[in-house]
């Protein structure tokens, strides 16, 4: 007998049948989970467990049991069947579909479930995930009435202490759940369908394979299409135009037509890309970098600053999600050698006024500041001077000496052909210099840097939190580096 098709298989079926199928039948050729994803599944299953206390002294069916979900299962019936009012992780299996539930909680002798989301917003995909769950608990538990989402209040504001009720808000998708039944009846039984006939759909790969989500078979479903120069490594093409050329039998760049009708393909984005691809030789509009080493007016420093948005607010006066800055990095030349500054600030303690205090006083004396992407560190700068407007008029001067590298990178003003397509700083860093190589880092993107700070909430020794400081440290300083020295590259080119 096949194990029964839980929510997570259930939506794939939903994504594709043959992401389904392999799922099911082949999970050992999924694609290793990224540590972003690992970090954000674990924030959801932590602010899962904590909005257990909105329901105090349930029992978890999950708790001194091996992962087994048909345990889960019984379990569950007898904590119910024993008249028990509140249940954590109950578990369901009807018709050979499974699904867990956050937190199932009994009042006036009725059930009510609760999922609980780790956002601010509720999705379409989360609407659709538990209708599905309405539709298998419903057959188990024929007094189950509602069915709600809890997501973290936006507008819920730290004052002393925690207030749980205020933190969550709740939102019953009853009625899609109940219109959707024959949705349901009829999807699962075509993914059933798809598992009885024992051999893997034949899909082709298309949009739908990052919609809604990434798939976890990219690895092996795409491995013909890692061929050299192909066209998945045009950037800033839509995913429909990409696949409309590759299903024209358009594999690689150098196979494009020379004139082309699609208007996609002959905007210049795109044309310097092909462009560096056939050439193999970066591409420099030496006119518009010309235009943009003249604005910049020594001395110039390079800029970087990391936050910790967290879903359960930290400090008093702050909300879900609210970005906390914590640290930044500049760098500088001195006498022809590469300076740099970093500022910690501890988490023990909501210090944005010493953090702003510092970045005004460190960047005072010049009179450029250049970023790689600006979008983050200007809303952390309006943030502050929202909180701090006694510094506001200090944070605009700071504001306006700011020069945004991206810009440039991502009008094509310069593009390298190892970029393949990848306008981030991570893809520039070895073409200027193979020693910078964020992949060599403990922590290479803003996401890890921010759960590694978090991290620190939890008690630590001194030296676990002080290996954790000097990562951070060194992602961060890495990013200013590479923009500083980015500038520098371009600006030797005119
Ligand atoms: S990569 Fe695309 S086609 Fe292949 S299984 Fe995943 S979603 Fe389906």
């Amino acid at each position: 007998m096949s194990s029964p098709i839980s929510k997570s298989a259930f939506i794939k079926s939903e994504q594709c049948l043959k992401h389904f199928y392999l799922y099911k039948k082949h999970p050992y050729l999924r694609d290793n989970l990224s540590k972003e994803k690992q970090l954000i599944f674990k924030r959801g299953n932590d602010i899962g467990v904590f909005a257990q206390q909105l329901f105090p002294n349930g029992m978890d069916v999950t708790i001194d049991e091996k992962r087994d979900q048909l345990l889960f299962a019984k379990k569950t019936k007898e904590l119910i069947d024993s008249g028990e009012t509140t249940i954590y992780e109950a578990t369901f299996i009807n018709d050979g579909l499974l699904v867990m539930v956050d937190i199932l909680h009994k009042e006036n002798n009725q059930w009510i479930a609760y999922e609980v989301k780790s956002s601010l917003k509720i999705t379409e995909t989360y609407v659709k995930d538990a209708c599905f769950q309405y539709y298998v608990i419903k057959n188990c538990l024929p007094n189950l009435v509602d069915f709600n989402l809890l997501t973290l209040n936006p507008k819920y504001t730290l004052d002393k202490k925690l207030d749980i009720q205020s933190l969550f808000k709740k939102t019953s998708i009853i009625n899609d759940a109940v219109k959707n039944t024959d949705y349901f009846l009829h999807k699962t039984q075509a993914a059933k369908f798809t598992l009885e006939q024992g051999k893997i759909p034949d899909i082709k790969i298309g949009t739908h394979c990052f919609h809604p989500y990434t798939c976890d078979f990219l690895g092996s479903c795409w491995k013909n299409t890692s061929i050299e120069n192909s066209i998945f490594t045009l950037g800033k093409l839509s995913k429909p135009t990409l696949f409309e050329l590759y299903n024209n039998n358009i594999k690689t760049i150098e196979e494009l037509p020379a004139i082309n009708e699609n208007e996609f393909l002959n905007k210049k984005e795109i044309q310097v890309q092909i462009e560096a691809v056939k050439k193999q030789t970066e591409q420099i509009n030496i006119l518009e970098i010309k235009t943009f080493v003249s604005i910049i007016q020594e001395p110039i420093c390079s800029l970087d600053i990391e936050v910790w948005m967290p879903a359960l607010p930290f400090y008093e006066g702050t909300k879900p999600f609210q970005q906390i800055p914590f640290l930044f990095s500049m760098v500088y030349k001195n006498k022809g050698l590469n300076e740099t500054y970093s500022y910690f600030k501890p988490i023990e303690n909501d210090n944005r006024l010493a953090f702003l205090e510092t970045i005004l006083d460190k960047t005072k004396s010049f009179n450029t500041i250049l970023m790689y992407d600006k979008s983050l560190e200007e809303s952390v700068l309006n943030q502050l001077a929202e909180l701090f407007p006694n510094y506001r008029s200090e944070i605009n001067v700071l504001k306006q000496k700011i020069v945004d590298v991206a810009e440039l990178i991502q009008k094509a003003n310069y593009y390298h052909p190892k970029m393949q397509g990848n306008f981030t700083l991570k893809s520039i860093a070895p073409i200027i210099n193979t020693e910078f190589d964020f992949n060599a880092l403990p922590i290479q993107s803003g996401i890890t840097a921010m759960y590694s700070y978090e991290s620190l909430s939890v008690e630590k020794t001194m030296f676990e939190a002080q290996e954790i400081e000097e990562q951070l440290i060194k992602y961060c300083e890495l990013d200013a580096l590479v923009t500083l020295e980015f500038y520098h590259y371009l600006a030797s080119k005119v």
